[in-house]
């Protein structure tokens, strides 16, 4: 099959190491022959909001064709950290938390959020929310404990009523589970833990966004360019839901200056693979299509 929406790509407004400009961003994705595309910068706690505004801006300087869609990456964090940024309780530190207090160990105590506010959405006009769990919250002691705090994220983002797509589901868990997040190397991705997610979860996942409406990202990113064990119990999990009639969205997750052309022909062949079609795949009805 030929992937036709590329609705997650990163644009030099983002905090990390994204590079694309929005007008390169266009110029690549028509190239490509790609229908819809969208810009869903990083949103992971409110700290950051400049950021989608300064991306906001430039995105309506730049004149775009309506099927270049608007849109954000919001990640999870404690509740407790939005309340500390709230109340600027981090500047007399020094801090910066465009991640929140990622290496505050208290421990989760369930309450959780995203950092985007339903006024932002008429504000910015978002027309799209891509959505996912990029650590842990609180460092879960066990593996049993790393899964459960995942799939809690994940339940309350299928639940959440501003957040369209769930992205990248599961995939950064080998890093919970290998204390990436302690020592920041390749030594601690534990890539085993992907054969331990318990199908209960997947399926409850599974109905979770199906009854909400949501839809589950096929990233490219993620599922090319990791251990083939890895993408095929990626891949399986993705049929599964398939079949119960979840349907997906396709995001490069770009971060670098030009879409890698070679991941999405890989991706295509892997989705061939897999039995994947163009009616497996469908746009948020969120965004503004009407002159697409
Ligand atoms: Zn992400
Ligand atoms: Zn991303």
């Amino acid at each position: 099959m030929k992937i036709g929406q590329d609705l997650h790509i990163h644009s030099h407004h983002s905090f990390d190491s994204a590079c694309a400009t929005l007008s390169n961003i266009r110029l690549d994705h028509e190239a490509m022959g790609i229908r819809h595309y969208a810009v869903t910068d990083h949103l992971n706690t409110r700290y950051s909001i400049s950021d989608i505004e300064s991306c906001r801006h430039d995105f309506l300087r730049g004149n775009f064709p309506p099927n270049f869609h608007f849109g954000v990456e919001a990640a999870i964090t404690a509740a407790w950290e939005s309340e500390r940024i709230a109340a600027g309780d981090y500047a007399a530190a020094g801090d910066v938390p465009i991640t929140g207090f990622r290496m505050d160990e208290r421990p989760f105590d369930g309450r959780m959020c995203i950092a985007l506010e339903e006024e932002d959405i008429r504000k910015y006009g978002i027309e799209l929310v891509v959505a996912g769990v990029h650590w842990p919250l609180g460092f879960p002691a066990t593996r049993a404990g790393v899964l459960d705090n995942y799939f809690q994220q994940q339940i309350f983002l299928a639940n959440h009523p501003l957040v369209h797509v769930i992205a990248h589901p599961w995939e950064s868990l080998g890093h919970a589970a290998g204390d990436w997040f302690h020592h920041r190397d390749k030594q601690h991705i534990d890539w085993s833990v992907f054969r331990d997610i318990p199908q209960e979860m997947d399926d409850k996942l599974g109905e979770a966004m199906l009854k909400n409406g949501k839809f589950a990202e096929i990233n490219i990113g993620f599922m090319t360019g990791v251990p083939e064990e890895v993408m095929r119990l990626r891949m399986e999990r993705c049929c599964r839901w398939r079949d119960a009639g979840v349907k997906f969205t396709c995001g490069s997750d770009q971060h670098s200056e030009h879409p890698n052309q070679e991941r999405f022909r890989q991706m295509e062949l892997i989705l061939d693979e897999y039995g994947f079609s163009e009616e497996d795949f469908a746009l948020p009805p969120s965004l503004n299509t009407t002159a697409g």
